[in-house]
Formats: structure tokens, C-alpha cells, sequence
């Protein structure tokens, strides 16, 4: 991943400021209990001009998991949307990424996190793809984690709180340290859950299956947006638990997330998936996928929200 290039506006409690000023208190609530929430969405040129796809489902995601961790946000889904936008044509960018956060921020330091303010911060930057362009064609070679996903009963999966994030690095660094691209966790029964980034689909005899949101897995937008165009283009798809060994006899494994989109994984584990490379299922969605975010298919079920509307 490249350094930030430190350039244009951030916008920080309503108020644009410049990149290198948009600093917090060391001693700030969210940096010592990880009390933060945050989304990860992307901008995306097409031919009507950029466009950010499915802001509102990720400014959604944002506001639950505000709402589990008893966050109250001082705008409505519709500001916030409007905030993000407004970020993006104050940048003048076409193609983003596009990162909100809302934490806890400087007042005293305790577990207890109510005294803290809630601080709103909306930063867009440049990005290409996460695990690299040749990924999206050739695949990556991952490995099984041996860090679980977190029980339901001790971090909620569904909300997008930064410290979920401490067992995806732990997932991340134990995969490249070993010399593989990414790698997929299993829920603490044993059965798939995701990898530290990413959602995670099998693809068996063209029926397509993903874990339910009962295997401590993030609801993933692109596993929406995945599920629904799979659908859409007459493919079965099952969400179920997944036993670890159905991945290594899959035809096709690929995740899905906003950072990666879809990339098709070749190995697990050193055992070659399928053909060794992308499948023709995970070739097929990633045409109809890039079709839509680019404008070039349409937008039949309103993905687009267009930053020059
Ligand atoms: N799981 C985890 C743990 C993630 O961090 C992400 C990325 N946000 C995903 C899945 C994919 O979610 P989305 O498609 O909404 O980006």
C-alpha cells in the first residue's frame, strides 16, 4: 500500500480541514478502547460521472453499529450521505475510496465511554485495488488462519467496530508472514467465516454458497451486491456453514469486499482450487459486477449515487 499523499479536505465534525490538520488528542477514548466505528466505500468514475457505490447501505452499516455500541450520531443517514458527497466534489475526485469514522473522542479516560464525545470524520482518497489488479485475474494463494473469528457472545460481528480489527491484522499478519496473500478465519465452531477483509463464496457444480451471518462475519455489502446479482443471473445461491475441507474441493472460491471487489482465490492451503485460477462463475459476476459500478450496465436496482447529481 502506498504513504497518503496528504492532500485536499477532510471532513471533520461538519467542517472541512486540511488533510494535516485533521488531527485528535492522543489521550482521545477510541485510540485507548478502540471505541470506533467505520466504513470502507468506493467511488467509482462511470460515464454520468463519479458515483458512489451503495452509499446509503454502507452509511446504514455505519449508523448500526453506532447504534449497537450506543454511539449517538448527531446527523441523520441522509446528512451523512450528503457529507460524503459533498467530501468528494470538495476534493474534486472521480474515482475514491471513501472512509468515514465516528469514535469516541478526548474528555477522560475510563472503559466507561459515555462521557466522551462523538466525533464524525468523512477522509476520500485515491485508491486502486487492494490486493493488487493481477489479483482480480489470476488469484491469490491464501492459507486457513489459525485465529478464529471472534464468538458472538464477545465482539458483535455485524457492527463494523475498529476493534474487530485487532484479530483481522492477527489474520493478516500470520498469512503474509507465511507467504500468502490473505487469510480465512473460521468461526469458533469450526466452520468458514471470512477472511480479515473480505467475505468469502464456494462454488460448487454452479451452485454458489457463502457462510450465514451466524459464522461471525460482516454483512458485507459486495456479498449483498454478490448474492443479488447471482441471483438475478438464474445461479442457485445457498448462505450456509461451510466446512473448512468444501473450500479445498470447490470448482471456485473468491472473496468479495469493497477494498478487494472480487477476486478469485487459486490456492488454499498450497491446494490448487478448481483450475488454479478464476473460474468462469467468478469471471461471470465480476462482468456483471463491473459492468454496474462503471455505468455500463444499468443500474436496475439503484446502486448508484451519483456525486453530481
Ligand atoms: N469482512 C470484513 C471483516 C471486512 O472488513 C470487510 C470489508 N469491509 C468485508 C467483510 C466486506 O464488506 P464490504 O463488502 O461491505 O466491504
Amino acid at each position: 500500500m502506498s504513504a497518503f499523499v496528504e492532500k485536499g479536505k477532510i471532513w471533520f465534525n461538519g467542517k472541512f480541514v486540511d488533510w494535516k490538520d485533521a488531527k485528535i488528542h492522543v489521550l482521545s477514548h477510541a485510540l485507548h478502547y478502540a471505541s470506533s466505528m467505520f466504513e470502507g466505500a468506493r467511488c467509482y468514475n462511470t460515464a454520468k460521472g463519479p458515483a458512489a457505490f451503495r452509499l446509503d447501505a454502507h452509511i446504514r452499516r455505519l449508523f448500526d453499529s453506532c447504534k449497537i455500541y450506543r454511539m449517538p450520531v448527531p446527523y441523520s443517514e441522509e446528512e451523512f450521505s450528503q457529507a460524503v458527497l459533498e467530501t468528494i466534489r470538495v476534493n474534486e475526485l472521480k474515482e475514491c475510496y471513501i472512509r468515514p469514522i465516528i469514535f469516541r473522542g478526548y474528555h477522560s479516560l475510563g472503559v466507561n465511554p459515555f462521557p466522551c464525545p462523538v466525533e464524525c470524520v468523512i477522509a476520500v482518497w485515491e485508491w486502486g485495488a487492494y490486493l493488487g489488479q493481477e489479483a482480480l485475474e489470476k488469484g491469490v494463494d491464501v492459507m486457513v488462519s489459525s485465529w478464529n473469528r471472534m464468538a458472538p457472545n464477545t465482539f458483535p460481528a455485524m457492527a463494523k467496530c475498529s476493534a474487530n480489527y485487532i484479530n483481522s491484522q492477527l489474520i493478516k499478519i500470520e498469512s503474509m508472514e507465511n507467504g500468502f496473500a490473505e487469510g480465512i478465519a473460521l468461526d469458533p465452531d469450526g466452520c468458514v467465516s471470512e477472511g480479515s477483509g473480505e467475505n468469502i463464496f464456494a462454488v460448487k457444480d454452479r451452485k454458489i454458497f457463502t457462510p450465514p451471518l451466524s459464522s461471525s462475519i460482516l454483512p458485507g455489502i459486495t456479498r449483498d451486491t454478490v448474492i443479488t446479482l447471482a441471483r438475478d443471473l438464474g445461479y442457485e445461491v445457498q448462505t450456509m456453514r461451510i466446512p473448512r475441507e468444501m473450500l479445498y474441493i470447490a470448482d471456485e472460491v473468491f472473496f468479495t469486499g469493497t477494498a478487494t471487489e472480487i477476486a478469485p482465490i487459486r490456492s488454499i492451503d498450497r491446494i490448487p482450487i478448481g483450475s488454479n485460477g478464476r473460474g468462469p462463475v467468478t469471471e461471470h459476476l465480476q462482468k456483471e459486477f463491473f459492468g454496474i459500478l462503471r455505468g455500463e450496465r444499468p443500474d436496475r436496482h439503484k446502486w448508484l449515487a451519483y456525486v453530481y447529481a
